[in-house]
């Protein structure tokens, strides 16, 4: 499959990692919009919140579970941080696989992260 962050996954485009289960794999982005910039994926290729299903509900669950986690393994969750899924193209979406942009270490000035 063409997918990029599916590559990511099978490990052939390389990636710094900083959670990984079998259902979720959270990495560094690769051009960073804050100090603390962090992709949380599902394992399974979903690609976009337009195409979750009530039986990933769990999966969903677990996503914003590793949010949280990580969150705290970078010493962010008390000063705060944000979590965008971008969808569609209005949406400023460009990776068509599901995910959730963690953000934070600094003052987040505006609504939008970019
Ligand atoms: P979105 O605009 O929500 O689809 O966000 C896609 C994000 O993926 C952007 O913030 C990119 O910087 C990031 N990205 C693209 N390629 C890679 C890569 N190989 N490794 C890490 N992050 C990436
Ligand atoms: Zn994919």
């Amino acid at each position: 499959m063409d997918c990029i962050f599916c590559k990511i996954i099978e490990g052939s485009i390389p990636s710094t990692k900083v959670f990984e289960n079998e259902r979720v794999l959270a990495f560094k982005d690769i051009q960073p919009a804050a100090p603390v910039h962090i992709l949380i994926i599902p394992k399974k290729h979903i690609p976009t919140m337009n195409d979750v299903k009530d039986e990933d509900a769990d999966l969903i669950a677990e996503l914003f579970a590793a949010a949280r986690q990580i969150a705290k393994e970078q010493g962010i969750a008390d000063a705060g941080y944000r979590l965008i899924n971008n969808v569609n193209s209005d949406g400023g979406q460009v990776v068509y696989h599901l995910h959730i942009h963690l953000l934070g270490g600094q003052k987040l000035s505006t609504l939008l992260a970019n």
